[in-house]
């Protein structure tokens, strides 16, 4: 059918490569570039014995515009899949419209010097993504990604209106480790330790980091502490849900994740201002970042399992309703497929069938759109397809 380049070749590449190759029969070629080639030659050679899609590798270094647009013009693909890092977004957005090359990706972009992620940057790009006849698909990843998905999976499926949404992340993982991250470090640890927010009523409420914690009782896993933080999907949510009046994000976290986060906060490694050290300039939090296990290395010794969802409440033929709609994933099962734990499985998989929606046609917008602007109902079918099936509950336990 079709070529993709997949640019970044860390854990979430790692996962989508691999269900690219499972998935030949639309993806016949892929590239895979990154900055270190050695890391895309080890996957290539890894799985070119086991599949008929065609792989090749590439050096990029995707700061720069120019490199991406002399790839993309060698290469030809109908579909760039951005797996690198949100810094690299607006480089990579900039190559694809230079060539006229549909985008997808699966964070929102962040400026590297300052801690703080927002959809304006992206949405900029709109009218010169429908000019040129092109389409930009944000976050498909999990979340965001599925959870923009089941939220337009429910509205049109079993809501006339949706006035709640809490999107719930349940990490039960346990890499033995006191600390580390499941994805990129410095990604994560931005995330988590910067202040919280929801929407409410038409406005974000900020909140101090991890002020507002609950327990729940997740299906398949148990009793969880979770925080709520500020996540990207509530800023499309709130404009592409008629009738919302209030979303919120929870991620749970385990006591030592906190304290030593606490700790390192404390002592200043979180720091993303540049510091003096031996005559160099460092950032203690990239520094952080090297000294921390590879999230990469996590695979083979994670145990456990993950459930991410989202919990509606609405109304249907004028009577209020609730609905949960959610993904189990199991840590070992995941390594068992693909060499990766969960976090990447749960990223990789959608970022997979967000580029197949493209690639394919099915999704056919010009312009730049957040995953629930699409039809859900193919994307749903090809999560139960591809490795994380979804499970529904009319009677879900409510987040007070
Ligand atoms: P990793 O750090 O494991 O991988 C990032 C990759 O990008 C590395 O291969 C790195 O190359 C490459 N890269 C970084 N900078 C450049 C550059 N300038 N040019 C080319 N390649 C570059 O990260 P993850 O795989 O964990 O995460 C990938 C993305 O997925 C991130 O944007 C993250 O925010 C997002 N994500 C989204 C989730 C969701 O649910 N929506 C959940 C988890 C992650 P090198 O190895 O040479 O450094």
């Amino acid at each position: 059918m079709g070529k993709a380049l997949i640019i970044g070749c860390g854990g979430v590449a790692n996962v989508a490569i691999h269900k690219c190759c499972q998935n030949s029969e639309v993806f016949t070629e892929i590239m895979i570039a990154s900055r270190t080639k050695s890391k895309c030659d080890a996957v290539k050679e890894k799985l070119e014995k086991t599949t008929a899609t065609k792989i090749h590798t590439a050096k990029v270094d995707a700061d720069h515009v120019d490199e991406l647009i002399a790839l993309i013009n060698k290469f030809k693909p109908d579909v760039v899949l951005n797996l690198a890092l949100p810094y690299q977004d607006l480089t990579i957005m900039d190559a694809c419209l230079a060539t006229k090359t549909n985008y997808v990706d699966t964070a929102n972009y962040e400026p590297i010097d300052t801690a703080k992620f927002e959809y304006s940057w992206q949405w900029a790009y709109r009218e010169k993504f429908k000019e040129a006849g092109i389409t930009a698909l944000l976050g498909s990843g999990f979340d965001p990604g599925v959870t923009g998905v089941f939220s337009a999976y429910a509205l049109k499926h079993e809501f006339d209106e949706i006035n709640y949404i809490d999107i719930l992340d349940c990490n039960a993982g346990d890499h033995g480790y006191p600390f580390a991250t499941n994805f990129n470090p410095e990604i994560n640890i931005r995330e988590v330790s910067a202040n919280g927010s929801y929407w409410e009523d038409g406005h974000f409420v900020e909140t101090k980091p991890m002020e507002i914690k609950r327990v729940y009782n997740f299906p398949e896993i148990g009793e969880k502490d979770m925080y709520l933080l500020h996540h990207e999907e509530l800023e499309s949510l709130a404009l592409n849900m008629p009738g919302i009046k209030r979303i919120r994000f929870f991620m749970t976290f385990g006591q030592s994740y906190l304290t030593h986060l606490k700790c390192l906060e404390n002592v200043g490694m979180t720091s993303i201002e540049p510091i003096e050290y031996e005559g160099k300039q460092i950032v203690p939090l990239q520094f952080l970042k090297a000294v921390l296990p590879d999230p990469a290395s996590l695979g083979p010794r994670t145990v456990g399992k993950t459930n991410i969802g989202c919990i509606f409440k609405g109304k249907k033929d004028g009577k209020e309703k609730t609905y949960y709609l959610y993904n189990v994933c199991d840590h070992q099962e995941c390594y068992k497929e693909v060499e990766s734990q969960a976090i990447s499985y749960t990223t990789g998989v959608p970022a997979m069938i967000g580029a197949m929606m493209l690639m394919t046609k099915t999704w056919d917008k010009k312009g730049v759109f957040n995953i629930e602007e699409f039809d859900p109902d193919p994307f749903m079918d090809a999560l139960n397809k591809w490795g994380l099936p979804w499970k529904e509950s009319f009677t879900p336990e409510m987040v007070d």
